[in-house]
């Protein structure tokens, strides 16, 4: 697990190397908020992450999925204290069983998420920015006060754009997303990957 300080009280963990997802820690309004939990099965290097910065998987108060593929979900149900959201469309998606049926391509099982997850709405510092294109209910957050996008896996570094090929999709709508996200002028891109 790498730890990056990105902002003040704001963290990237990346698991390097490994093909895994990007966790942002966001400690800005008093209430520790991470953004995507990763892989469920490095979950526990997550916490020993957390730790070096001093915090217990208690002290997260809120948790913000940019969307509700696997590798993003990590295991949410060992932070006890926090709230977990997701866009409505997300949330729909998942109940219809959309995402198992992603994994189903992949060999994969989908791990349960036994919490429940809330619609997603702006706070005073993050904007919530709907991109559908990756997964119907795909959502970026925008950190404006440091011009930081949190961009899920709709935008990656270099312009490369998140696969509009899986099951759950919506290809048509990633060029409206794309366009959307044009008038964020970050100064530091925090895809999921
Ligand atoms: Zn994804």
């Amino acid at each position: 697990m790498r730890i990056e300080k990105l902002a003040p009280k704001v963290w990237k963990f990346t698991d390097w190397p490994g093909l895994s997802s990007n966790v942002y820690l966001l400690d800005v309004d008093k209430i520790p908020t991470l953004i995507d939990l990763g892989y469920e099965r490095y979950h526990r290097s997550l916490v020993i992450g957390l730790s070096k910065l001093g915090y217990k998987p208690t002290d997260i108060k809120r948790v913000i999925f940019t969307h509700l593929h696997f590798d993003h979900i990590g295991k949410p149900d060992a932070f006890k204290n926090a709230e977990f959201f997701a866009s409505e469309e997300e949330i729909e998606d998942m109940k219809k069983g959309l995402f198992s049926k992603f994994l189903a391509r992949f060999g994969i099982k989908q791990p349960t998420i036994n919490v429940e997850i809330k619609p997603v709405k702006d706070l005073k510092f993050l904007k919530v920015v709907k991109t559908s294109g990756h997964t119907r209910g795909s959502i970026c957050l925008w950190y404006s006060e440091r011009k930081m996008l949190f961009s899920g896996d709709t935008l990656f570094n270099r312009g490369i754009i998140g696969r509009t090929d899986l099951p759950n999709s919506v290809p048509n709508e990633m060029d409206n997303s794309l366009n959307k996200l044009k008038k964020y002028k970050y100064k530091t891109l925090c895809p999921g990957h």
